[in-house]
């Protein structure tokens, strides 16, 4: 049933705490549950409606006596319970089967260690419990298990006592001090070892810091510990925010659904996010690790300490929590140009992933009105849209403005569970004079109204009198169920450039109204506008610019973002222009010559410049158009990138030659942009060989994949050839995998390497199909399915998207074959084809054919019908 946001009621009954006992065993584990419960005192009396899933019931006392109850639909009823509000016990006896668990929701087994993921809903299915944030309660846990088997036993807070058992067998109490809402509780039990660091922080205080994997990972653990010990100090640099623990423990698994899990002072993570080594992982995952450490670390406070009302709140703690880890991203890279390079990552996330959300059937508001799987709800528009609204309340009532509104926050909320409008009256209060106290109501549009606001910029130009008009105008075209919206506050970073290049001036335009008009007078000529400086909002620009005048921002803008962004739109503009003349390209030299500027400038960083010369994604330049044929955008970009390869082949020489590194790995800003850099000019140098038939760096290619020092470099050779099609490829694919087979994070990138490797006359497919029956293929494993699957149907388009409509059998196939294992999983996948009806016949029909065969199943999950029906309705 669809659940609406407008429906929430405070619970009935309070939970003051839970004593919650394991006896774990992977086929039959017992959970005894004793919790001390009152009647919520401003409701109405009613019955006690305990959330439970898979569960099997053997027990239920209430205050030490057994208790009549019903079972209604995957809730225990109890009706019959203590009137008045003094606290009663209520102790449930249950069984689940945690190696039955192929959903990862709840407790599970992966590689004979048990884990458990709780949120949202999963709580419920170890015990029956009020399983909503807004009821939070102390706990205490005892595990019980095999002491050979599961040496370690771990839960929240703190280890309080453990001992031996007899048959083998031993436990560990654990008693979390703080109060938490249930999808905060976690429980780890298996053969682990930590990486340990004992820590003081600033009021003197000493903590435990632990990572725990399995043994033989632990030399991949450094990163994730010093990103921890990172984050703890930068949370109260910053925010004045300390770690409220005695003891933080991170735990890596191999079978995990999301990124990672805040749970109280036992973050469970997959381990993607949490191993590497220099042999291992590329300088992307240590990145991505820096990132997820942080963003699980500082869940402690948002979303912890003030946690969610209800699950429509979601953003209130993801959003800002994706925005903490952004800044805590662009606080450690250090230098402004290292900054901007992060923030121009976040921005192209944002708009190949967010956008296309926002303009299809699963759009929603960042704050959602309903749903009928929150699972389906932990999206980019949540997370990085969410992350953008706390960013634009930061550029309103400015950076220690926003610092004072935090204080604010947790001054107010501290230990609450609470709504995203109490976050931005905090922000809004503690700032009474800015624009954001000044238009808090329109602002929150922002939660409230789905789509993604296309801002037009249109200038005039009055020689005669010197006078520069800039008229601002917003619109925001209707999503699912709104069909009409109100405007926005948009902050407009603003700035002019002069015709040649020097600054005129810089400011930010709070535009609220749906057009405004400002003026400048006294100009000796026409200015170049540079407009959303650092993407000061989540909108879309339509501004008519000239070549000419991305030309001199590219050349001149002191914004680095939009230097960029100059660029891209550049590159843009000629990719549109290709896709309308039936595919034919034909690159100019003005282009050629501005990226070979750029490739060759003396002062600009690497990372920098690879970013300006890798084109825009075929998913944004497919969101620019009204028909989509993917395929002719994939021929469109490829015959780009050949154009560059081809006319930039010695600047490529020179740019690998000057950027590839001999020396020590170090994964910091410089180093990485310098690999980044020189891993595009191999592939390039690999495209132009391959219309030239040059044989000499295709085969110093080979040598350098062989010879190559770390992982990043490594694959970079091997993605340059793979990705330029060479011959030499399957040898380094082979040697690749003889290499890497035992390790598990390391063969997900060759399988997505390969299911995402650019379409020859349709060989993908194919060779999707073949590696499916690969000995290291499973299903089962949502990293692999991910690497596999996913890589084809969701990242690879010029190869998915078959006339033949062969690609969307086999996503259909896989949609249906996946939600009978793991419903998220299959989901996620089923979101492939949210644009459907963009696409160019006959891949529309064939695509919409695809859905309806999957929408046709009798029994899918409500995760799986929630998008495939949105996905149909019109
Ligand atoms: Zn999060």
């Amino acid at each position: 049933a669809v659940i609406h946001r407008a429906d929430y009621r405070p619970p009935a009954f309070w939970i003051d705490s839970v004593e919650l006992c394991f006896d774990l065993d992977p086929q039959k584990t017992r959970v005894l549950n004793r919790m001390r419960l009152r009647r919520n005192p401003s409701m109405p009396a009613e019955a006690l409606r305990l959330h439970g899933e898979e569960l099997n019931l053997a027990r239920v006392l209430v205050n030490g006596q057994g208790a009549s109850f019903k079972l209604e639909d995957s809730h225990l009823v109890l009706e019959n319970l203590p009137e008045g509000h003094e606290p009663f016990d209520l102790e449930v006896f249950t069984t689940c089967a945690p190696a039955k668990n192929t959903k990862l929701m709840g407790l599970y087994v992966s590689n004979d260690s048990f884990f458990t993921q709780c949120e949202a809903e999963g709580f419920r299915r170890i015990t029956y419990f009020l399983d909503r944030p807004d009821v939070m309660a102390t706990y205490s846990v005892l595990i019980r298990a095999d002491k050979a088997k599961y040496p370690v036993l771990l839960s929240n807070g703190n280890l309080v006592e453990q001992g031996e058992l007899d048959a083998g067998r031993h436990y560990a109490r654990w008693v979390d001090p703080h109060r938490k809402p249930s999808y905060l509780f976690a429980l780890v039990a298996g053969s682990l070892v930590a990486r340990e660091q004992r820590i003081t922080t600033r009021g003197g205080k000493d903590h435990l810091l632990q990572v725990y994997v399995r043994p033989g990972d632990l030399d991949k653990t450094e990163h994730a510990m010093n990103s921890l010990m990172a984050s703890i100090a930068w949370d109260e640099a910053r925010f004045g925010l300390p770690l409220d623990l005695e003891r933080f423990m991170i735990v890596a698994t191999s079978d995990f659904n999301m990124g990672a899990m805040e749970n109280k002072g036992l973050n469970i993570f997959n381990t993607k996010y949490v191993l590497a080594s220099q042999a291992t992982a590329t300088d992307v995952d240590y990145a991505n690790i820096e990132s997820v450490v942080g963003h699980e670390y500082f869940h402690n406070w948002t979303g912890n300490r003030v946690t969610c009302r209800d699950w429509f709140q979601l953003s209130l703690k993801e959003g800002l929590t994706v925005f903490r880890d952004q800044e805590f991203s662009q606080d450690l890279a250090g230098e402004p140009s290292a900054r901007a390079v992060r923030r121009i990552e976040d921005v192209r996330v944002l708009r190949t992933a967010q956008f296309p959300e926002d303009a299809g059937p699963m759009a929603h508001p960042v704050r959602p009105d309903q749903y009928l799987e929150i699972n389906n709800f932990y999206t980019v528009t949540i997370y990085e849209k969410g992350a953008e609204l706390v960013r634009m309340m930061q550029t309103l009532v400015g950076r220690e403005g926003f610092a004072r509104g935090m204080k604010l926050y947790f001054e107010r909320h501290d230990g609450q569970a609470v709504t995203c409008d109490d976050f931005a009256q905090a922000i809004a209060d503690a700032n009474p004079d800015s624009p954001l106290a000044r238009l808090l109501p329109q602002f929150k549009r922002w939660y409230s109204q789905a789509g993604t606001p296309r801002l037009s910029a249109r200038s005039r130009w009055d020689a005669a009198s010197g006078t520069y008009s800039l008229t601002l105008s917003q619109s925001c075209a209707p999503t699912p169920g709104q069909p009409v919206k109100e405007p926005f506050v948009i902050p407009v970073q603003l700035g002019l450039l002069d015709a040649s290049g020097a600054a005129l001036s810089n400011g930010l335009h709070v535009l609220t109204q749906e057009s405004e008009t400002l003026t400048m007078s006294g100009l000796s000529s026409e200015p170049v506008p540079s407009i959303l400086r650092g993407f000061s909002a989540p909108v879309c620009l339509d501004y008519p610019y000239t070549d000419a005048q991305l030309l001199l921002l590219l050349a001149h803008d002191t914004d680095p973002f939009n230097r960029w962004e100059a660029a891209q739109r550049l590159a843009l503009h000629r990719a549109l222009q290709a896709v309308r003349d039936s595919g034919h390209v034909e690159l100019d030299a003005p282009f050629i010559e501005a990226m070979r500027g750029v490739l060759r400038h003396p002062q600009l960083d690497a990372a920098f410049k690879e970013l300006v010369l890798t084109l825009p994604s075929e998913t944004y330049i497919a969101e620019q158009l009204e028909v989509v044929d993917p395929q002719r955008i994939h021929a469109v970009r490829e015959a780009m990138r050949q154009q560059l390869a081809t006319a930039l082949r010695h600047d490529w020489e020179w740019a690998y030659e000057a950027h590839h590194d001999t020396g020590a790995y170090r994964p910091d800003p410089r180093s990485t942009g310098r690999r980044a850099l020189a891993g595009l000019a191999l592939t390039h140098l690999c495209l132009a060989a391959r219309l030239s038939g040059d044989p000499v760096w295709p085969g110093k290619t080979l040598q350098r994949f062989k010879d190559a020092a770390n992982m990043t470099d490594r694959f970079n050779a091997l993605s340059a050839l793979v990705t330029s099609g060479h011959p030499l490829a399957a040898q380094a694919l082979d040697r690749f995998h003889g290499q890497f087979k035992d390790d598990a994070l390391v063969l997900d990138k060759w399988f997505a390497l390969q299911a995402g490797a650019p379409d020859r006359g349709g060989n993908i497919l194919p060779l999707v199909k073949q590696l499916m029956q690969h000995p290291d293929f499973n299903i089962r494993n949502p990293n692999r399915a991910r690497s596999l699957v996913f890589s084809y149907c969701s990242a690879n388009p010029g190869a998915f998207h078959r006339t033949d409509a062969a690609g969307y059998v086999f996503w259909s196939d896989r949609v249906i074959e996946l939600d009978a294992i793991n419903p998220q999983v299959a989901a996620r996948l089923a979101r492939a084809l949210d644009r459907w009806r963009r696409l160019v016949e006959p891949c529309r029909s064939a695509a919409r054919e695809a859905i309806a065969r999957v929408a046709a199943k009798p029994d899918l999950s409500n995760d799986v019908r929630e998008v495939v029906t949105r996905a149909l309705a019109d």
